[in-house]
């Protein structure tokens, strides 16, 4: 039954513990829709083999998946230390860009760091667990004095809160995994760090270059991209809420609304949001969560995200599946009690016929108690804009095209489908609901409410609503 289903979707990041078929199978059966390679961290040749793994798992399951390949991005780290050094508070510490330390020296990577730092900045080190304060600057130099001491181990992340790092925001190793990423065949590619609008559309241009269907994730964790959310919102196909990194980059106490206004700005733009880390971080040891991680999860879904991310518990944590099927509990708790959406456009609002198409169907389908909304959709965005109304019918977005499919597998509260490609109106509405009744998304007897562009297989033209019976 359609209706059963979980709306808020569930990202599984895939790593050491998850690699094999079994293990992503065992995810996909506990309800995950989509899954990210995070490529910060291992080879190549291991996320080919996860990749491979993930499709075979589609094929076998028959549920469209939904791959994500997260490019490190302009991130500073610590270089190569020979070994892990403990650094006591009150403690001095010489901090050199990467190749030029000598004995003793601390190493951060890329080398430009040298430049940029200034007596009074503050050095983060591995998300914040330890702090460094620049006391002066000289020959390339920084001499630090060490405000929360602890361990500090070869390439662990370094935040600089507030202070620009002239780094171009796709680098090398990006470029060479965004390749590689293209190649296996992502439907989505997530940029980290962004700092403005063109680092997405740069992304944008090199993945149509190479030919890609692939859309662009535009991770949230700078304050440079708080303050220019609105257009990275208008060029971003999709956003990620990077908490992990916005807490280092803003403080913690900053994220909880910030989270809250990042999905709202998603949901009026009509964009699917993932909210992303440590949303089950006791989960990488314990069977069980916390009750703070519940309520983090429940508030996530009712602030309206699109999915929920698991990161290091599915990746290298004890418990893989039971963090899957703690977020499908939480979230099939919650779901009853959000709300639909519905917007009339406000005064001076210039609506588009599409999204006034969509607020009507999903109204009709509310009024008429339709069994779902059928949406046929060439490139999904017509799903999206009925999705951020969250209407309480299901959804079922159909496409023929495979990599639109897997996509909309990330999009909250709808069931992607492929469905054949058609050459005219009245035959794409016999096809939609064909093949909503193949997937078993619908009954034969139900009523449906459809929404399209009669100008099909042309994307953005939606100015169709249809009443049928499946
Ligand atoms: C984050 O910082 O919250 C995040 C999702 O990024 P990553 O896991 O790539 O560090």
């Amino acid at each position: 039954m359609a209706t059963d289903r979980r709306r808020t979707k569930i990202v599984a990041t895939v790593g050491p513990v998850t690699s094999t078929h079994d293990a992503v199978r065992a995810l996909v059966d506990a309800g995950v829709d989509a899954i990210r390679l995070n490529l910060s961290h291992g080879v190549h040749a291991d996320h080919e083999a996860r990749a491979n793994v993930v499709r075979e798992v589609q094929a076998e399951t028959g549920k469209p998946l939904a791959l994500i390949a997260d490019l490190q991005g302009p991130k500073l780290r610590i270089g190569d230390l020979d070994q892990p050094r403990i650094l006591l508070k009150d403690e001095e510490v010489v901090v050199v860009g990467d190749m030029h330390a000598s004995n003793g020296e601390l190493p951060i990577a890329p080398a430009v760091i040298s430049e940029v730092l200034r007596p009074g900045h503050d050095i983060l080190i591995d998300d914040g667990l330890v702090r460094l304060s620049v006391q002066e600057v000289g020959n390339g130099r920084a001499r630090c004095r060490v405000i929360v001491g602890g361990e500090i181990k070869s390439h662990k992340g370094v935040n600089l809160p507030g202070v620009p790092v002239p780094i171009p925001s796709l680098t090398k190793k990006d470029l060479d995994d965004l390749e590689f990423a293209l190649g296996l065949g992502a439907d989505f590619v997530a940029l980290s760090f962004v700092r403005a609008a063109a680092d997405v559309r740069d992304l944008q241009a090199i993945i149509r270059q190479h030919g890609s269907p692939a859309r662009v994730i535009a991770k949230i964790e700078k304050a440079e991209a708080i303050e220019c959310l609105e257009e990275v919102l208008l060029e971003a196909d999709a956003v990620m809420v990077a908490r992990g990194d916005l807490g280092v980059e803003i403080g913690a106490a900053t994220v909880p609304l910030l989270q809250k206004r990042i999905i709202l700005r998603c949901l009026e733009a009509g964009k699917p949001v993932i909210t992303a880390t440590q949303m089950l971080e006791s989960m990488i040891e314990h069977a069980e969560p916390t009750r703070a991680e519940a309520s983090d999860i429940a508030n996530a879904i009712l602030d309206g995200t699109s999915a929920i991310m698991l990161s290091a518990e599915t990746a290298t944590g004890n418990y893989p599946v039971e963090a899957v099927r703690t977020m499908d509990s939480i979230a099939r708790a919650v779901e009853p009690s959000m709300g639909y959406r519905h917007q009339m456009p406000t005064p001076g609002e210039e609506t588009t016929v599409g999204r006034a198409m969509s607020n009507a169907a999903c109204d009709l389908a509310e009024a008429l108690g339709a069994r779902a909304i059928l949406v046929p959709t060439f490139t999904g965005r017509t799903a999206s804009a009925v999705a951020r109304l969250r209407p309480r019918r299901p959804v079922i977005g159909l496409s023929h095209h495979q990599t639109s499919v897997q996509q909309m597998a990330l999009e909250w509260g709808v069931t992607p489908v492929l469905m054949p490609q058609s050459d005219d109106v009245e035959d794409l509405w016999s096809r939609s609901i064909d093949s909503a009744l193949k997937s078993g998304a619908i009954d034969a007897g139900d009523r449906v409410v459809l929404t399209a562009g009669t100008a099909v297989n042309l994307p953005g033209s939606t100015n169709v609503i249809k009443v049928d019976v499946a």
